[in-house]
């Protein structure tokens, strides 16, 4: 899942990028408005942690401007202690959830989670595919009752095949969901690590659940028994 952090305090985005990338989430950081809205509009991200007050452009413009445009990406807006109720309900209608600052991570984690969790297809905490299941909270990936340990980038590409079964995901989309900005796209980095992870997956089992679609990207489904 990767998630966009806007946020113009170094400190807090900081600690931001490093608690959610510690949770296995990929993260981008944008320090001003203009930044912000212009990955945002770029970039299919899977929520945005949106800070209100920021250099040149607020929080609350760019979220009027992203849901003008139909852009739906789950928003949590970072919101200062003292702002005014009316103001927050003013903008609770285009976003999905706002946290007053400060704010402690575990408490920003649970609140991503549950903005997550209402946005996903299962609504739930454990992801299932064939006889494979992804534990978001714990980050355990079982196959056919045993364990299997991923790094985490090997992680984070399991979790978009898994959200996304029996779809022929692309290697556009594979690295706008899996890899941060600073990607380099004209490298086989997917191909590599998609390679790591049937080895850690399929090996060994009969029924191959990630397979290549060639010319085009790759898909995770209940292939022909081998
Ligand atoms: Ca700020």
């Amino acid at each position: 899942m990767k998630i966009l952090v806007v946020e113009d305090e170094q400190k807090v985005a900081n600690f931001l990028q490093k608690g959610l990338k510690e949770e296995q989430f990929v993260v981008d950081v944008a320090y001003d408005g203009l930044e912000g809205e212009s990955l945002a509009l770029e970039n299919e991200y899977d929520l945005i942690l949106l800070d209100v007050m920021l250099p040149g452009k607020d929080g609350v413009a760019i979220l009027e401007n992203l849901r003008s445009r139909k852009i739906e990406v789950p928003i949590i807006m970072l919101t200062a202690k003292d702002m005014v109720v009316d103001k927050l309900k003013g903008f609770e209608a285009g976003c999905d959830d706002y946290i007053p600052k400060p704010f402690s991570f575990e408490e920003l984690l649970a609140r991503v989670r549950a903005v997550l969790r209402r946005h996903s297809s299962s609504g739930s905490n454990v992801l299932n595919f064939a006889d494979l299941t992804l534990d978001l909270i714990s980050h355990k990936v079982i196959r056919g009752g045993k364990e299997i340990e991923l790094t985490a980038k090997e992680y984070s590409l399991m979790e978009y095949l898994m959200r996304n079964p029996n779809r022929v995901l692309t290697r556009t989309m594979i690295t706008q969901h899996v890899w941060d900005y600073n990607f380099d796209s004209f490298t086989n980095v997917i191909d590599v690590y998609v390679n790591y992870l049937r080895n850690k997956v399929d090996r060994g089992f009969p029924q191959k659940l990630i397979h290549t679609v060639r010319g085009v990207g790759y898909i995770l489904k209940e292939g022909d028994k081998k």
